[in-house]
């Protein structure tokens, strides 16, 4: 799960990690109102979507009077952002944090990440903050450093200062910046992060260390254990789609590609990936209805895919167990008989009661492709994606 910047900043406060000053604000009076309260003579406008390189795509602006924090809040909030993150449709911004401004002298990376191969947290900084971190990675991988965590000893004093001077931090800022590290990791653990990343760590004009800006991303498998960030989600962040999906406790991810997919169980599911890939064409979807799939959620999980334009043609590849096939296929005919279906459907049915639900597709007068096995399912899906 994702959080906004104002929300992870909230939480670094709670850790003792120093944010500049700032609030939330959902108009230009609110935000004008807000600078006031913060004084000074200088702020920051940031928009608060879930996407990075907002600095780039106009989405953090300065501001050095309150009208111009109230001229700039009001173009932002309504705007629609386009970043190198968002995509080309961009995202709508329906709100923006008002922030004392800071002088800069020097700007780095530091963030906490999981380390898939080395299956083990991993901290990661650099001296070139602000910019993209994956950039800098493939131009300059030399300029990132690295610390790997023992999970068991947690972030011990060398491994952080280690860190700190290999990004070229002044000595006079070794014991702030432990002190940040520390705490960074720390919430990293506790709160099941899979990301938390600072960037850019700035050190301010008066020689002070301070987050700018803020990103956390936490486990959805640890939500459990932490109800409370759940208060966090922003469902207008999310996919319309993803949202409708996990209302009906469909396991639905939507991807680029043009074959909407509908299996039940993960394996079968990532299997009819790889033959949808084999066969030429690409997954718009990953679909997984579940063991207990009922006759409502098949026909959600049909809906869902169908909502999607870019959707050619579907392929159901279920293996009938606790789902029996009888079930699913009056499922689809059900589903069919409610939104129009107009790109090719192949089904490939087999388990208990094949027959009947190969009984129930055929006599619906529904124009189904019926495909008998997982190999002739690839053929008829090669079809479609070369038509
Ligand atoms: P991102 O582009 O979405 O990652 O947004 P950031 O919060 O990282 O802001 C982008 C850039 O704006 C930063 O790298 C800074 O250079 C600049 N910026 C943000 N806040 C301030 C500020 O308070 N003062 C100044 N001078 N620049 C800022
Ligand atoms: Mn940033």
């Amino acid at each position: 799960m994702k959080i906004h910047e104002y929300q992870a900043k909230e939480i670094f406060s709670e850790f003792s990690i120093p944010v500049p000053k700032g609030q939330l604000a959902h108009d230009a009076k609110e935000a004008k109102r807000i600078a006031e309260e913060i004084g000074g003579g200088l702020w920051v406008i940031k928009a608060q979507i879930h996407a990075g390189g907002r600095g780039k795509g106009g989405g953090v602006r300065v501001a050095e009077t309150l009208e111009a924090v109230a001229e700039i809040a009001e173009e932002m909030i309504g705007m629609t952002l386009v970043t190198p993150q968002t995509g080309p449709q961009g995202k709508r911004v329906t709100k923006v944090l008002v922030e004392e401004g800071v002088q800069i002298k020097e700007e780095f990376y530091v963030g906490v990440a999981v380390d898939r191969a080395r299956q083990c947290p991993v901290l990661i900084a650099s001296s070139e903050g602000g910019m993209g971190i994956e950039e800098l990675a493939a131009s300059h991988p030399e300029r990132i450093v690295r610390e790997w965590i023992d999970v068991g000893l947690g972030l011990p004093g060398f491994q952080a200062r280690n860190l700190l001077f290999g990004m070229g931090l002044d000595a006079g800022l070794m014991r702030a910046g432990v002190g940040i590290l520390t705490r960074l990791y720390r919430l990293f653990e506790s709160s099941d992060c899979t990301l938390v990343e600072i960037n850019p760590l700035v050190v301010t004009e008066d020689k002070q260390l301070v987050a700018l800006d803020a990103k956390i991303e936490f486990d959805d498998n640890g939500l459990f254990r932490h109800k409370h960030l759940l208060e966090l989600e922003d469902t207008e962040e999310q996919d319309p789609l993803d949202v409708e999906a996990s209302r009906h406790r469909l396991n639905y991810i939507r991807m680029d590609g043009d074959l909407g997919i509908m299996v039940n169980g993960a394996g079968l599911a990532m299997a009819t990936m790889d033959l949808i890939k084999q066969a030429g064409a690409s997954p718009a979807n990953f679909l997984d209805v579940g063991g207990g799939a009922t006759t409502e959620m098949v026909t959600k999980g049909l809906e869902i895919i169908l909502r999607d334009k870019n959707v050619r043609g579907i392929l159901i590849n279920i293996f009938g167990g606790i789902l029996r096939c009888d079930v699913l296929a009056r499922g689809v005919v059900e589903a069919a008989s409610n939104v129009k279906i107009e790109v090719p459907v192949v089904v490939r049915l087999d388990g208990t009661n094949v027959e009947e639900g190969r009984n129930i597709l055929g006599q619906s007068g529904l124009d189904f492709v019926v495909a008998d096995s997982m190999a002739d399912a690839a053929e008829k899906v090669r079809a479609i994606a070369v038509s």
